[in-house]
Formats: structure tokens, sequence, C-alpha cells
């Protein structure tokens, strides 16, 4: 007896991915009465990066946080037209302070004065993308920009001491930068292109039940059953003709029907484990490190898009999270910047430029790059311990407790 072919399910559309992006485009069509689609998420829940967990009962965000701006920003609008938005609270002023790794503070001022100077070089590179002006020669990344203009800045500062302070302070704001950024180092960001990323007005705006509460009114929107959860696309079989403009009219299309499906000569199929899914069209949401870690393309992609993919840099950016038993900073701290002297030992956790009080007992530390890939592999109590070592020399206090529990970002590692 032959082996039965797997039943073939047909849409108008398969959209791959059901992060922000796949949910977007899922909205669209149903906005336009296009309701024949599936969305294919690999892993058990839609959101992607924005991804909420629970840690002691209080509920965290280790993905997206704050929907970044106002005016014209759809996620905005959306949070507003659903009833998520607190405009009643006014967010109060953290109270930061910067430390060096023996424990010494820096005077709040001195940060003040740094991080204005810092703001002043960063915007000054978002001024070349307009064409005005060209880089200083051999100057290409941010970060070299950046790097050049506080070399000018501190060759002026006359005290040793004051200088050394400043030059811990640029470093530490420059860390902060690459999880901004998205990068592992600021001179992977193009310089000339830093002016393109458009600012929308209206600051950064957070949501009382977090930023993944937003998932809920976008997914209930959808027709129902659209989601396919836990449906890793492994291959996506599609007619090369559609990509390079010469695909035929529709009237020209050859009908064959498969699985008692009638499909045409440039149907795309999508393989899903032992399943097989069929669609005139697909959007395809996956993301930058899916997309250069797999060969899921067949045939592979043009040739443009494959040179484009492989020239878009994506970087890892974590969150770590550590609950306490108990509190213990001080209410009058809610940020400590971290200032690690030059490269001390090149240990993985000096990548950590910060650690933020979310609440009394729980802390919020950022890491990027290659040192959070590190990171990832480790087991949770050796970044706990990591990060209590980092806690007791900052803040000079050796009775900094261990937090009893710790979450970082990788849930949400697909690639
Ligand atoms: C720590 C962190 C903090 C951030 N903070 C903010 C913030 O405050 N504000 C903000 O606006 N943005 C923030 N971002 C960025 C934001 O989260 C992302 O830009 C956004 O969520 C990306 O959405 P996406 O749909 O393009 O991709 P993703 O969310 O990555 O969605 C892609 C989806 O495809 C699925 N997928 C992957 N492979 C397959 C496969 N083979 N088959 C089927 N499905 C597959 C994935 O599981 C995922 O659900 C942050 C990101 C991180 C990591």
């Amino acid at each position: 007896m032959g082996e039965s072919l797997p039943e073939l399910s047909k849409h108008k559309v398969i959209i791959v991915g059901a992060g922000i992006a796949g949910l977007a485009a899922a909205t669209h069509l149903t906005q336009h009465d296009m309701n024949d689609y599936i969305v294919l998420e690999a892993q058990n829940r839609i959101g992607g990066r924005m991804c909420s967990a629970k840690i002691n009962d209080q509920h965290i965000e280790l993905g997206a946080n704050w929907i970044h701006g106002v005016l014209g920003n759809p996620m905005y609008e959306l949070a507003m037209a659903s009833g998520l938005v607190d405009i009643t609270h006014r967010p109060k002023l953290p109270s930061i302070i910067a430390t060096t790794s023996d424990g010494t503070k820096v005077p709040f001022q001195l940060l003040q004065q740094t991080y204005g100077a810092y703001m002043c070089f960063l915007r000054r590179c978002e001024d070349y993308f307009t064409g005005a002006f060209d880089p200083p020669p051999g100057i290409h990344s941010v970060g070299e920009h950046v790097q050049l203009e506080i070399a000018i800045y501190l060759e002026k500062v006359q005290n040793s001491s004051i200088r050394k302070l400043q030059r811990l302070i640029f470093n530490c704001l420059l860390k902060r930068e690459t999880c901004i950024s998205g990068c592992n180092n600021m001179s992977d960001i193009d310089l000339v292109e830093l002016g393109s990323y458009k600012e929308l007005q209206g600051g950064n705006i957070s949501l009382p039940r977090g930023y993944s509460s937003i998932l809920d009114p976008i997914h209930s929107k959808l027709p129902p059953d659209c989601v396919k959860l836990n449906s890793r696309v492994t291959k996506i079989k599609w007619p090369s003709g559609i990509d390079n403009g010469t695909d035929s009219e529709d009237s020209d299309k050859t009908v064959i029907e498969v699985g008692g499906e009638d499909v045409t000569d440039e149907t795309v199929y999508v393989h899903c484990g032992n399943k097989i899914y069929a669609a005139d069209s697909i959007i395809c949401t996956l993301p930058l490190g899916v997309l250069k870690s797999n060969d899921i393309f067949c045939p592979k992609l043009p040739r443009f898009k494959e040179k484009s993919i492989g020239r878009l840099l994506y970087g890892v950016v974590d969150k770590i999270f550590l609950y306490y038993d108990r509190p213990f900073l001080g209410k009058d701290m809610d940020e400590i910047l971290l200032l690690w002297d030059n490269d001390e030992t090149g240990d993985w956790s000096e990548k950590i430029y910060s650690f933020s009080k979310v609440n009394d007992t729980l802390l919020l530390g950022w890491i990027s790059g290659n040192e959070a890939e590190i990171m990832e592999k480790l087991d949770d109590i050796i970044i706990g311990n990591k990060c209590t070592e980092i806690l007791r020399r900052f803040l000079n206090d050796p009775c900094i407790p261990y937090p009893s529990k710790l979450l970082d970002g990788k849930p949400m590692n697909l690639v």
C-alpha cells in the first residue's frame, strides 16, 4: 500500500510568526475583510519578543516594555483604544547614582554634566543623514564618532581623576546605548544611517498591566483559530517567478488538484512538522536571526534579498531580573550605573551597565551583545552569584543578599 499524502490545508495567505509584526499583518488583512489566512507560530504563545512572565507572582516583561512615542504611534493608539493607558500616571524622575567598582559614588553634578555632553555627541551623529556634512575621514560608525568627540572633550579636562571618572561614565553610557540599539558595540552602528531613525514625540509610555497586555485586544479581533501555535515552519517552497517580476497573469495559471485542494503553479507550500499548508501568498515575519541561521526557503531567496539579510545586523539584548525576599536598597536609589574600570578582567558580567529597581524586591540588569550570549548559556545560580558580587562591590556593602529567584531572556530565545 502506498503512503497517504499529508492533508493539504489551503488559504489565501499564510503569515509566518505571531510576533507583533505577524499579528499586525493579520489585523491589517482582517480590517480589509480578508479572513482566509492562518498565522503559523513556532512557540506555544503569541507575542514573540513581547513576552511577559511571573516571578513570585510579580508581572514582568522579558522583552518590549515601553511604547516609544505617542504622536503617530499605532501601538499607542491601540493601547488607548483598548483602555490600557493610565493617562493620570505621571512617572516620577528616577533617582540615579553612579559608582565605581570600589564603591565610590560619583557626584551627581558630574554625572549630569557628562550625560549632557554625551547626548550632544550622539545627537551630532544624526546630522550626517541629511547629507549636509561629510563624516570626518576614516570615521564610519557611531562608536568611532562618539569616541572621537569624547577624546577631544576629555583632553580639555585638567583634573586627571575627574577625567578618569568622566571616561568611565562615557563607557557606561556607550554600553547602555548598545542595549538601546540592540548591538554588541556601538562601532557596529552605521554613522550616516543613525539619523534615519525617526523618534516619535511623547516619550516612553509603560502600560500598567505591562506591554504584553496589548496582545489580547489584538488577538481577540482576529478570526477564531487563525493562529496555529506550536507550528514551527521548516520549509517554505515558493515559486521563484513570483518575486523576480516574471510571474504570469492570473488567467495563465495552471490549476491542479493536490490533496483535495485546487492549487496553481504559483502556490506557496509551507512545511510545518508533518503538515503542509498551501497559500497564494505568504507574509514572512521571521526574525533576522532565524533568517540568517536557517535554510528555510526553497528555492533560495533571490540574491539581492539574501545579500540584504547578510548585511543586516542583529544583536542580543537581555534583561536579568533579580527577585529578593526582602527589600534592601534605599528608597532614594532607583538605578545604579556601574562604572567599570576599563575592561577590568574582560568577564561577561562587565557588560552589565546598570541595575534598576522595578520595585522594592525586584532589580533589573541589562546586558547586550556577545556577553549576553555568554550569559544565556550560564546557570541561573552562577548569574545570580555574579550579580550579587557586582552589587556588593559597587555599593560597597558585603551584606547585600543573594536573589532568591532570577529570570533572564532565555525563554525568548528561539534561534
Ligand atoms: C529585551 C528587549 C527589550 C525590548 N524593549 C522594547 C521596548 O521597550 N519597546 C519596543 O517598541 N520594542 C522593544 N524591543 C523590541 C521589540 O520587542 C521587537 O522589535 C518586536 O517585538 C519584534 O516583533 P516581530 O514580530 O518583528 O518579531 P518577533 O517578536 O521576534 O516575532 C517573530 C515570531 O516568529 C516566530 N518564529 C520564529 N521562527 C519561526 C518558525 N520557524 N516558524 C514559525 N514561527 C517562527 C517567533 O517565535 C516569534 O513569535 C525589545 C526587544 C528586546 C529583546
